[in-house]
């Protein structure tokens, strides 16, 4: 049970991805002392990652932990405080809101900034769930380590499915793209590096419709349908990495805040203000276009300045 070293905060985060340490270190600084949780994946999806060279400050490249570690030391030094646990439950219906963790503990808040991010998504298969760690995967720079010599298939035809496969042929013998249509999503700087990458090789039309093996020994293929041709094959693998893409982790705001149709939350226009007053929305949990570490923590920014001055409002009228 996290130990809170109070009962109502002005600033309350949600998320320790680049978004929520920099929504945190700007409130940390204007003293309004906030508290972060830093939900089930610490860091986001940064940690996750290897080298990181976009972000700017860093000519030759940073690991992505080490970027979100320099983060979190930067609020830590200005006094925010953090805890390793999630917000379970936001009761809206009054104020200050009142906060519910996952162990059950309960706060109050004048403000939250949700920076909850985005979580990766899955094909459905029965088979994907059953081998879930057992040979497939949604983590290449996680997992990758463990597929030496070995033949892997990447699911996906976006940034995120380039990005591993050209990654994962530092340990595997081949990689295999399954692709579901004849045309990527990736930008074309990141196709070339694949295409060019002699280990990598693509599937078109194509999609798996079962994961075959077993969690004792672990993957020995993908069965496949060519969604042109109507054929069915079978390709043998050891590893199975699913790229598809990411769900927004807004569960908890279902009904409560405005999200748009695949579940983004909705900030009004030029801020970082959701439909409910003292909630504000930033990085991937609001944003499915850009979605990069550099633009999160430009909003988290925003969402410290949209906070601190809904909160200078606040003080002043009652
Ligand atoms: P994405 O761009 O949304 O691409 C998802 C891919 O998965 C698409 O090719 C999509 O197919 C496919 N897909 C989705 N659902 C599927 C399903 N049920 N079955 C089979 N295939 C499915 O996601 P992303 O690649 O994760 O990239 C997300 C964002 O992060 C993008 O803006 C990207 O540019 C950025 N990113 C940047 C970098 C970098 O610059 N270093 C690295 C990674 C990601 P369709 O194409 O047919 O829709």
């Amino acid at each position: 049970m996290p130990e809170l070293k109070k009962e109502l905060y002005d600033v309350t985060i949600m998320g320790s991805g680049p978004a929520g340490l920099t929504a945190a270190l700007y409130t940390a600084r204007a003293d309004l002392e906030p508290v972060l949780f830093e939900g089930p994946q610490p860091g986001g999806q940064l940690t996750i990652t290897t080298d990181v060279e976009n972000y700017p400050g860093f000519p030759e490249g940073v690991m992505g932990p080490e970027l979100m570690d320099r983060m979190r030391n930067q609020a830590a030094r200005f006094g925010m405080e953090n805890h390793i646990s999630f917000i379970e439950d936001v009761d809206i219906s009054d104020r200050p809101l009142t906060i519910t963790l996952d162990d059950g503990t309960q706060f109050q808040t004048h403000t939250l900034i949700v920076a909850s991010g985005a979580s990766a998504r899955l094909l459905g298969l029965e088979s994907e769930e059953r081998l879930m760690g057992h040979g497939v995967s949604t983590c290449a720079t996680c997992d990758g380590y463990f597929f030496r010599d070995d033949e892997l298939v990447i699911v996906g035809g976006g940034d995120s499915a380039m990005e591993e496969a050209t990654f994962l042929t530092k340990f595997a013998s081949k990689v295999t793209v399954v692709h579901r249509r004849d045309e990527l999503r990736a930008s074309a700087i990141m196709a070339q590096r694949a295409f060019d990458d002699p280990k990598v090789e693509f599937l078109w039309d194509t999609e798996i419709t079962e994961i075959l093996g077993t969690r004792e020994d672990g993957v020995s293929g993908v069965k496949t349908l060519n969604n042109k041709t109507g054929e069915s094959g079978e390709l043998e693998c050891q590893g199975v990495f699913v790229a598809i893409g990411h769900i927004p982790n807004t569960r908890i705001f279902e009904g409560k805040i405005d999200m748009d149709d695949s579940g983004y939350i909705i900030t009004k226009p030029d801020t970082s203000e959701t439909s409910v007053d003292g909630i504000f929305a930033v990085g991937d949990v609001q944003d499915n276009v850009y979605r990069q570490a550099v633009t999160a923590a430009g909003s988290g920014c925003k969402g410290a300045l949209d906070a601190e001055r809904y909160l200078e409002r606040l003080h002043t009228s009652s």
